[in-house]
């Protein structure tokens, strides 16, 4: 169980602090960079690949120091599906970095095996509900536990949590039943966690990405790269993780004030129905 201590650094005396779930790889490392282009202090979490999210990190701060900013980089292990890894990782983030200003629940797995609805099972189901809907959840609870004491403390500061939903929110595929109940569950979670928040100045968004290119989307490139070509998406190419990247940098901008709960998509247009 997190317990709550007081914030350690006021915002004027340092960088914003950003905690970014599953940033060793594909869109959350494309969200890593484009934060650390902003001034940003990170923590890069993942799940097991260490030399991926140390990469991650050399490049965060390689990117930042290119356009004139010193930031600070951790890296922290945790599954986001389990509660103690769940409370190690806020726990590493203020005592590491002292403060949460923003907090990307970008971490998700595919649909595993990827079977048709009528053959999905239960035990597949549990472990990626586990990190795709209740890991967000509950570290968002555990996010705006911290945040709402920053706050109070602080009422210059405006800490954000972004989730990273997908098209399969609305988009039904049948080989992945389980992965879109998640994002359309998460979609809710931004709903949910906006209203609670509200109150404390705190804003929470969804980031909508359509088809990117990652290691997740590696096995359907070719299905992908014909439908693009068919006119899946108005704008006719892959999305790149730094697309979303921008976006959620866009939202840490503070250029949103008067909006919160609010889906972005990032999609090239896929989610407009044309005749
Ligand atoms: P990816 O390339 O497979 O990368 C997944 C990332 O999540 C890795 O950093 C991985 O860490 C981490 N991760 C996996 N399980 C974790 C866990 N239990 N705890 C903490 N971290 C964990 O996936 P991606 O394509 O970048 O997807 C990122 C997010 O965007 C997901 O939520 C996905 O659903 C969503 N999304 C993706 C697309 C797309 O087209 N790619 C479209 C819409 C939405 P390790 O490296 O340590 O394994």
């Amino acid at each position: 169980m997190f317990i709550a201590r007081p914030v350690l650094y006021a915002a004027s005396r340092m960088n914003r602090v950003a905690l970014i779930t599953g940033a060793s790889r594909g869109i959350g490392r494309g969200i890593s960079l484009e934060l650390a282009a902003e001034g940003l202090d990170l923590v890069v979490n993942y799940a097991g690949n260490e030399t991926a999210a140390a990469e991650t990190a050399r490049r965060c701060t390689e990117r930042a120091a290119a356009v004139g900013h010193t930031i600070r980089v951790e890296v922290c292990q945790a599954d986001v599906g389990q509660a103690a890894d769940r409370n190690r990782l806020i726990r590493f983030t203020r005592e590491s970095l002292g403060r949460l200003d923003l907090l990307v629940n970008n971490a998700g797995i595919t649909s595993i095996g990827r079977a048709d609805l009528l053959d999905a099972t239960e035990e597949n189901w549990d472990a990626l509900m586990a990190i795709n809907l209740k890991g967000p959840f509950f570290l968002s609870q555990l996010a705006a536990q911290l945040m709402i004491e920053q706050v109070k403390a602080d009422e210059e500061c405006h800490p954000k949590i972004i989730n990273i939903s997908s098209v399969s929110a609305h988009a039904v595929s049948t080989n992945r039943g389980d992965y879109c109940v998640a994002k359309a569950g998460l979609g809710m979670v931004t709903r949910l966690f906006a209203a609670r928040l509200a109150e404390h100045g705190i804003n929470v968004y969804e980031v909508c990405p359509g088809v990117i290119t990652s290691d997740m989307t590696a096995p359907v490139k070719e299905k992908y790269d014909q439908l693009i070509a068919d006119g899946l998406t108005l704008i006719r190419r892959w999305g790149e993780p730094a697309d979303v990247g921008r976006a959620v940098a866009a939202l840490a901008r503070d250029s949103f004030p008067f909006t919160t709960g609010e889906v972005f998509n990032v999609d090239g247009g896929f989610h407009v129905r044309t005749l």
